[in-house]
């Protein structure tokens, strides 16, 4: 299927491994020009070459942390209105209710709902003029189904997910598109640590802190970055026009919900 976007300009942020990546990979699959960020100078590169040698579309790499003014200020100058977004950022940390201070929740909010925000406020005006636009933000399963020791990211994408439903509606009439895509467990380094995490606490292996919780997801497996990026390419193409304001979850059915 003809995705319609070939020739599109998209920015992807924190996009130099796992699940950011593997949306870029596909986006430039499908012919869209990139701007890719992380704040790793060494892999971002790295990356943006591996896709320019494998797709030969444009890509700009800018190392930035997003979750800061500045950082946002350079990557949003390289990407100069987007047509497409991917919002991301890596997640906080996991802990106990009792562990977090005002401080800790700020910087959540600030990584995890904040810096999509301010990204989504300063590149929708541009898409709502030229008529056309897509926005994607990488959540998490959690905004479905609470995962205890990651409080700070429950809360934060949830704060999100009650912006984008209506602002979604907001924009729509324009051409524009916004939906989260909620990843469920997926083999990337953000997986590793969360089972390091495990293999720490419970004196494990990680092959065998990997089983079990392979063992909780009806797939029987982590996803993959592939996987992701298909179904964030689907949404920003042009026939996801009339999706709207949705959480997309993609978990291999871990999420036990009848809807
Ligand atoms: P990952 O494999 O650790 O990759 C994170 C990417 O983001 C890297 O390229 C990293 O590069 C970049 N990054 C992190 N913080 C950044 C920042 N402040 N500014 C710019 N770039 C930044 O993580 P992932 O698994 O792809 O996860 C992506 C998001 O999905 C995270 O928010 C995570 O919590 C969420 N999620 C993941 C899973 C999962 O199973 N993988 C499940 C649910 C939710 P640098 O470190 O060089 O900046």
């Amino acid at each position: 299927m003809d995705m319609g976007i070939r020739g599109r300009r998209a920015l992807v942020c924190a996009s130099s491994k796992g699940l950011g990546r593997g949306c870029a990979e596909a986006l430039a699959a499908e012919g869209v020009d990139l701007v890719l960020n992380a704040r790793g100078a060494e892999a971002l590169e790295a990356t943006a070459e591996a896709i320019r040698a494998a797709h030969g579309v444009s890509v700009t790499s800018v190392a930035a942390d997003i979750t800061t003014p500045d950082g946002r200020a350079q990557v949003l100058e390289a990407a100069a209105s987007p047509d497409i977004l991917v919002t991301n950022a890596g997640g906080p940390p996991p802990g106990m209710w009792s562990d977090w201070d005002r401080d800790d929740f700020i910087a959540a909010l600030d990584a995890n709902m904040l810096t999509p925000i301010a990204l989504m406020k300063a590149c929708l005006p541009a898409m709502m003029e030229r008529g056309w636009g897509r926005v994607v933000n990488i959540t998490s399963q959690s905004v479905k189904a609470p995962i205890p020791v990651l409080g700070l990211s429950n809360a934060a994408r949830t704060g999100l997910t009650g912006y984008v439903a209506g602002t979604s509606r907001q924009v729509a009439q324009n051409g524009v598109t916004i939906n989260n895509l909620l990843p469920g467990i997926h083999a990337t380094d953000r997986a590793d640590a969360l089972d390091r995490g495990v293999v720490e606490a419970e004196g494990l292996t990680m092959e065998e802190a990997r089983a079990r919780r392979e063992s909780t997801i009806p797939a029987r497996r982590y996803g993959t970055p592939e996987e992701f990026g298909a179904a964030c390419v689907f949404l920003c193409s042009v026939h996801a026009g009339f999706m709207v304001g949705q959480n997309v979850l993609l978990d291999g059915g871990a999420t036990n919900a009848t809807i």
